[in-house]
């Protein structure tokens, strides 16, 4: 018997082993298989019958570590497909799909029967400590560490698949009392500690109501996009759909959600109306515990996946339906290969499996909104808050320096370097809160104490020597800090062009707004949430547990506080600075400043006390922030739309992003210059309608060192761009082994 087996390396083709008598009854497609390749094991698998090519004779596999396929057609099939689309090696979009506890060398067998769990009950964080401990104990030495590495506890049977010792080892460290056995998996559940919502009480709405029924009576495969402003309740029709699927049809679900860690309000809710049935699926789990909700969802003990973009890959048989909260949001398109985007697998995967797909948002991205008023979704609205709650009132403060006066002198005093971070009507507003015990929110979608730092002589900028970006000043610890390759240095007290010695901080970061506020409100209980304060398993639960339980007057942070919070004492939006991101040069950028503006200020008013929001901005005129006041997605999209016409971009046709980056920049220029010009010839007598756009350099030039050049493709045509990317990425001669590389990003989030 001959398989078609796909590896998790840098292969376009799938190679061809044949499978010895041995193992014939436990391979079948789906299944894992261990293979020489290179002169080196590794595990791959099996996605078809493999074909006998002249010349060539296969090597026999090497092993068939499971007795059954640990992927199933249809899952394949989805997976297939990425591959195809986005352009990447099946094994790696198979090892994406899997958790990596299955996609190791060495692994352990899914379908075992006991559920033991080795708990570490000591701490040994000190070299010295280990090594008296375990001075004449090897072994345990071992499981110690490898305990430790996935978090402290770890079920028995993946200790004893990765290490093969004997269970003495366990009893002997047990009697030790350095660890214990323990019948189930216990690990902190962020998402059960929450108060229990009371959903299961609420009676949908007649919007609501009208949308659970189409929902609940869609065809397989359908797609609905369900457009509802912040607060009218998306979350309700979600859960009432799924009760109707999963508790009344005995189907299975995903819920995507941009990022769990921000989302933690979303996810207990469906923890509270589905109990057990919930897998969460989120980054704080080990490898252990991610494997042990892998294999709980592929017997079918959990019926809900609940997760992050990967999620999309979840093991469910019977499938009823797949829901994409926010799912404008760039979080679903995955940064590295396999670079697909979980929205569009969503749409493949319901359709190969029978399911229904909703796609949720107050703010659809352009391209959903223009499959739904063309008619391949279909649209439902939900267009006013619930219980007749209100959107905010939103005000603009112009933050520009009225022409005719004079600009203000070089701050002296702390009053006039606040004014130009709070306008006075945003510090008023504030105030007010204070004093009637409400809470408020103030976006700032920058981290740091100052965004850069200018010299006021010269005009010369501090950058990242590694990459073409602006340092970020931080306070503390002082230090200039690069945000793409955490490059960091002291700040200096010269200009490095001129020598002067007036170092201006432009722009502003979360830092310094912090400590704005408390310097002008000394009572003020502030939570800053941002990269820098967030590094922590828990931390964004921690602050949003703070948050809800009153503890914090203001929540401040970058665009993580923007989305899905649900906190009715909140009265209060402040946007600091809009026009932060309008400028980039991505065409996306008013895109992406009207989505944020739109849901930051959704966070206000949530409950009967209302709210109001102010936006400081230096371009009260742009429509993304006209809009965003006005609260007219609609309008929004028509102004939107026709800037993307001509020339033309997504949603008018899809883009392919080729990025090529090198060491040298002459080198790196050179290979984009080549292969765009191969490619228009080719192109020329192929007669594809694909357009070239480019080589230029990338907006961001540089990062880690590396040079960058791209250009893209743009056409109406998938198929044709499928077949010109296949052929950049396979086939595309790259010299300079290593040195040079090229990246292919289908439908890109960003082109910076
Ligand atoms: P969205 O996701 O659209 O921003 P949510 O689902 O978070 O909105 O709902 C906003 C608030 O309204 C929540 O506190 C929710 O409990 C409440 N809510 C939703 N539907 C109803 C309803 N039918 N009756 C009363 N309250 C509701
Ligand atoms: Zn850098």
């Amino acid at each position: 018997m001959l398989v078609s087996v796909a590896l998790p390396l840098p292969l376009y083709q799938p190679l061809t082993y044949t499978v010895p008598d041995d193992f014939a009854e436990r391979v079948a497609v789906g299944s894992r298989v261990v293979v020489p390749v290179r002169g080196r094991k590794e595990m791959g698998f099996v996605v078809g019958d493999g074909a006998r090519r002249d010349g060539v004779t296969p090597k026999p596999l090497i092993a068939a570590p499971d007795a059954t396929p640990v992927i199933d057609p249809a899952l394949l099939s989805v997976c297939k497909w990425v591959a195809e689309y986005y352009v990447a090696p099946l094994g790696v979009v198979l090892r994406t799909a899997l958790p990596a506890a299955l996609t190791g060398a060495d692994s352990p067998t899914p379908g075992a029967k006991t559920r033991r769990l080795a708990v570490l009950k000591r701490q040994l964080p000190t070299l010295i400590e280990r090594e008296t401990t375990f001075a004449r104990a090897k072994r345990q030495r071992e499981v110690y560490d490898l305990l430790e590495s996935l978090g402290g506890s770890a079920p028995v049977e993946l200790l004893q698949e990765r290490m093969a010792f004997s269970p003495a080892v366990l009893k002997a460290m047990a009697g030790r009392d350095i660890i214990e056995i323990r019948e189930e998996v216990v690990s902190r559940d962020p998402f059960a500690a929450r108060g229990t919502p009371a959903d299961a009480k609420l009676s949908p709405t007649a919007p609501q109501r009208h949308a659970i029924d189409a929902l609940s009576r869609g065809e397989p495969g359908k797609v609905f996009l369900l457009h509802g402003v912040t607060g009218s309740g998306k979350t309700l029709v979600y859960l009432d759909l799924l009760r109707t699927l999963v508790n009344e049809r005995g189907k299975t679900a995903i819920v995507l959600v941009p990022e769990i860690a921000l989302t933690p309000q979303t996810v207990s809710r469906f923890r509270a109306v589905f109990g057990d049935k919930v897998a969460v699926l989120h980054s704080a789990l080990s490898d252990g515990e991610r494997y042990d909700a892998w294999l709980a969802l592929s017997r079918g003990e959990k019926r809900i996946a609940v997760g992050a973009r990967s999620a999309i890959f979840a093991p469910l048989q019977n499938l009823g339906a797949i829901i994409v909260d926010e799912e404008h949001e760039t979080s679903y398109k995955q940064g590295e290969a396999p670079r697909y985007h979980a929205r569009e697998v969503a749409i493949v995967r319901a359709r190969e499996q029978g399911a229904v797909v909703v796609l949720g948002s107050a703010t659809p991205s352009l391209e959903s909104w223009t499959n739904a008023t063309s008619g391949k979704f279909q649209l439902l609205t939900l267009p006013d808050r619930v219980g007749g709650g209100r959107l905010p009132n939103v005000r603009v403060v112009d933050m520009r320096i009225p022409k005719g006066q004079p600009p203000p002198k070089p701050a002296t005093t702390s009053e006039a370097l606040a004014r130009l971070v709070l306008s006075e009507p945003l510090e008023d507003a504030l105030r007010v809160r204070l004093e009637r015990k409400e809470q408020s929110i103030l976006l700032l979608n920058r981290r740091g104490y100052s965004a850069f730092i200018q010299c006021a002589s010269c005009g010369a900028v501090e950058v990242c020597p590694n990459c073409s970006i602006t340092l970020t000043y931080h306070r503390s610890p002082e230090r200039l800090v690069c945000h793409y390759c955490q490059h960091a240095e002291e700040p200096r007290t010269k200009c490095r062009e001129c020598g002067g010695v007036v170092l201006r901080q432009r722009g502003l970061g979360t830092q310094q707004v912090e400590r704005i506020l408390a310097e002008r409100m000394p009572a003020m209980r502030i939570a800053r949430m941002d990269v820098d304060t967030t590094s922590g398993k828990w931390a964004h639960a921690d602050i949003l547990d703070r948050v809800a339980q009153g503890d914090v007057d203001v929540l401040l942070g970058t665009q993580m506080i923007a989305k899905g919070l649900d906190f009715p004492n909140v009265t209060l939006v402040g946007v600091v600075d809009a026009d932060v991101g309008i400028n980039l040069p991505d065409f996306r950028a008013s895109e992406r400043c009207f989505q944020l503006l739109s849901q930051v200020a959704g966070r206000a008013g949530r409950g009967p006390k209302g709210g109001d929001v102010f936006i400081q901005t230096r371009v009260p005129g742009h429509h993304a922030v006209v809009c965003a006041v006005e609260h007219d997605y609609e309008r929004f999209v028509k102004q939107e739309l026709t800037g993307r016409h001509d020339p033309p971009y997504p949603p008018m046709l899809r883009l392919v992003n080729v990025v090529f980056s090198g060491v040298r920049e002459e080198q790196t220029m050179q290979l984009s210059v080549d292969s765009a010009e191969q490619l228009r010839a080719m192109l020329a007598r192929g007669a594809a309608d694909v357009a070239i756009v480019g080589p230029a350099k990338c907006p961001i030039e540089r990062i880690k060192n590396r040079w960058r050049w791209h250009f893209m493709l743009k056409s109406a045509n998938a198929r044709q761009l499928t077949k010109v990317a296949r052929y950049l990425a396979e086939q595309l001669p790259v010299p300079g082994k290593g040195q040079l590389r090229v990246i292919v990003d289908r439908d890109p989030v960003s082109l910076l």
